[in-house]
């Protein structure tokens, strides 16, 4: 029996780690069911080289936008600039942007600057913004408010490992929640916690490979085939089949992410 159908919705499939065996990756992850991926820009400068990743494979989609730990180096990159790239038909998000203040190497007001203008770009286009937020708990809650209050648009809040009142908040004002493979470590009590307080219709699950594999390969090397593994407790930490979360978070992703084809 084939295994039932999920999607990767963030991953980089353009980093080194994974050039010698792209192929193989891409056919693993479909072994797994794995059917769609959606490769995430870090860096407008690379776009070119993202965007090649995701014309090679009919089942990989890309994103444009600067990675908050790269915020410095786009401060040139203006709205106009992510609406027009991401006109192209494997362009289906912006970013991912956001606030990282655990790495301290970038200013809080650089990366505020690049968010902002990747919101921008979201309400324009109508692409749902992938979010990253580490230890900004408080500034994107109100960024966001502040945000949506000028004009809704779609987002998702990428990797969550925030606290409970960012993923209200995010929800409250119509966003998403990815869960990386953080949520099968043995101490996230607090992230399976949050998980539950999540309406389904709201619930996806990503890699962010190569990073953060989930149990049991924690510490290596992630690859997307493995999301199957963050979905498998996510479905039991809300006491549902795997079937069934397979089929929620895979109908919600293909909502979220509107412009990537179902077939
Ligand atoms: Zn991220
Ligand atoms: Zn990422």
């Amino acid at each position: 029996m084939a295994p039932p159908l999920l999607i990767d919705t963030h991953c980089h499939l353009d980093f080194p780690d994974f050039e010698a065996e792209r192929d193989d990756i891409v056919a693993r992850a479909a072994e797994m069911g794995v059917h769609k991926l959606v490769t995430i820009c870090t860096r407008v400068r690379r776009f070119d080289t993202i965007l090649a990743v995701a014309e090679g494979y009919d089942n990989v989609f890309c994103s444009v936008g600067t990675h908050p730990n790269n915020a410095d180096e786009e401060l040139d990159v203006t709205t106009d600039d992510l609406v027009r790239l991401s006109a192209h038909p494997k362009v289906i998000a912006i970013g991912e942007a956001g606030l990282d203040y655990f790495y301290d190497t970038q200013k809080p007001e650089d990366q505020k600057t690049g968010l902002l203008r990747h919101i921008g770009a979201a309400r324009e286009t109508g692409l749902p913004l992938v979010i990253h937020s580490r230890s900004a708990d408080e500034d994107m809650a109100a960024i966001l408010r502040s945000e949506t209050g000028k004009g809704a648009f779609p987002f998702i809040l990428h990797c969550f490992s925030s606290g409970p009142d960012l993923a209200r908040v995010g929800v409250e004002l119509g966003g998403y929640i990815s869960f990386s493979g953080i949520l099968t470590f043995p101490k996230s009590e607090e992230l399976r916690a949050i998980a539950l307080t999540v309406p389904r219709d709201r619930l996806l699950v990503e890699t962010d490979a190569p990073y953060l594999a989930p149990k049991p390969f924690r510490g290596k090397r992630n690859e997307p085939a493995y999301v199957a593994h963050t979905a498998h407790v996510l479905g039991e930490t809300l006491g549902v089949s795997f079937e069934e979360i397979a089929a929620v978070t895979t109908d919600n992703a293909f909502r979220i992410f509107s412009k990537m084809p179902r077939s």
